[in-house]
């Protein structure tokens, strides 16, 4: 597998080398030299497979020769372990339930992947391999749990002080062992900015060996594809062809895997990308400019991003194409007002009770429906995290309700461990070239 940057087809790297700098010094990012549609006979019979054989058949295909088969296979049984179950919810409105790994969140997709993949290709006596991880909640969490205790390497999360659930927050900083947690005072974007410049930094890039573990990493993005070709699976099984996925949106790796799933060939009729009040790609689909805007804070606040990495990558799929783009994704934005009214909406309807990205996401397929009158497809929105991350920004009756998993019950009696920095870049360089 060779891997191109967005930003120069000439610049060409390995999956490996792909993985462990995460971002080119060009400042784009990489993507598949090659997808090719995957094989008809697979495609028709999905509903015959379960995730872990679909996920690896999928790897298979797009990795083709990065790492033997085996050592594959290895990997997919030991990442994906948990289930992906779509419920109906009412005639063609399904949630795909992405929340049931260790963090609780679709991320863990990701990450435990990524994790596994890095560990993988990491050489005996090999320098430590430095994860450094911005999180505005859940990549945190994810990650975390991905790396925890894997030899050789070390994670430093870097989250924004004051904007993470509590449960975030003890997922992030109760780890201990090879995982540090760092709360900036500034945005989710402010600690992207410290990561982004930290790769690009040469001091650091000589003293550490330095990985990034956020979306824009390409074995984050892979694994996502997964569980979109499972949700069709499990649509098949049930007699449905006709599928649109509805996306909470942020960072738009979730739903740039979507479309990856797509280019390799799963037949999904429409993308619909939903987002808060963070609404720089709405407007772009509005008015064709894409302008970045600083991130404004939200209920939904894994997805307060104001200028989406991933969102290049999304663009690159569609280059020699770009009108295609309009034409299979339609985005909806929607204030912190209308998400909790659709997180009642939910709860009233079907006694269900969603995270506030979850409600947009719902709330977005239910908008997208209604000016669809002949509309068959059945509607897939994802659910991203379990609402118990999010109990202080649901109506209290509701989040009265919510069942706790296990995975998070033991969390308050561990030991909360956490260093508090500035926004600046040079507080954030001091800070790891004196804790090597
Ligand atoms: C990260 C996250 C999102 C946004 O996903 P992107 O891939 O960044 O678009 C949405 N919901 C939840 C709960 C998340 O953690």
């Amino acid at each position: 597998m060779k891997l191109y940057s967005t930003n120069n087809l000439n610049h060409q790297v390995s999956f490996k080398e792909a993985v462990f700098s995460s971002m080119p010094q060009d400042r784009g990012l990489y993507m598949p030299m090659v997808i090719e549609r995957l094989d008809e006979d697979f495609l028709t019979n999905l509903g015959a497979y379960t995730l872990p054989e679909i996920a690896f058949y999928v790897a298979k295909h797009l990795l083709g020769d990065a790492l033997p088969e085996n050592d594959l296979q290895v990997i997919i049984k030991d990442a994906i372990n948990f289930d992906a179950p779509l419920v109906e919810l009412e005639e063609n409105v399904y949630v795909l339930e992405l929340f049931h790994g260790p963090s609780l969140a679709f991320k863990d997709f990701g990450a435990r992947f990524m994790s596994r993949v890095m560990a993988y290709f990491l050489g005996e006596n090999e320098k430590t391999l430095d994860v450094l991880v911005a999180t505005s909640g859940d990549t945190g969490g994810a990650v975390a749990l991905g790396f925890l205790g894997v030899p050789g390497t070390r994670v430093t999360i870097l989250y924004p002080k004051g904007k993470v659930s509590g449960i975030q927050e003890l997922q992030l900083t109760t780890n201990g062992q090879n995982v540090r947690a760092v709360e900036v005072e500034g945005t989710f974007d402010d600690c992207q900015a410290l990561v982004k410049q930290a790769f690009v930094d040469g001091v650091l890039n000589q003293e550490f060996r330095l990985t990034s573990a956020n979306s824009i990493n390409i074995a984050r993005l892979i694994p996502q594809t997964f569980y979109y070709f499972n949700a069709y699976a499990q649509l098949l099984r049930s007699g449905k062809t006709n599928v649109i996925f509805s996306v909470p949106s942020g960072n738009f790796g979730n739903i740039g895997a979507g479309i990856l799933a797509w280019k390799l060939g799963l037949p999904v009729n429409h993308f619909i990308a939903a987002t808060n009040a963070n609404d720089t790609v709405p407007e772009f689909l509005r008015s064709g400019v894409y302008q970045p805007k600083p991130s404004v804070q939200t209920i939904s606040n894994a997805m307060d991003v104001g200028d989406p990495s991933n969102w290049v990558r999304i663009r690159d799929m569609f280059k020699t194409e770009p009108a295609e783009l309009g034409k299979l994704i339609t985005a909806f934005s929607y204030t912190d007002e209308e998400t909790l009214d659709a997180v009642q909406k939910i709860h009233l309807s079907y006694n269900y009770i969603v995270c506030p990205h979850t409600a947009i996401a719902w709330q977005a397929l239910k908008d997208w429906q209604q000016d669809q009158p002949t509309g068959k497809s059945a509607g897939v929105f994802l659910s991203t995290a379990h609402p118990c991350k999010f109990p202080d920004v649901l109506p209290e009756p509701i989040a009265a309700e919510i069942v706790i998993p296990v995975q998070v019950k033991d969390l308050g009696s561990k030991q909360k461990q956490v260093t508090t920095l500035g926004k600046d870049f040079e507080g954030f360089k001091k800070y790891l070239l004196d804790n090597k």
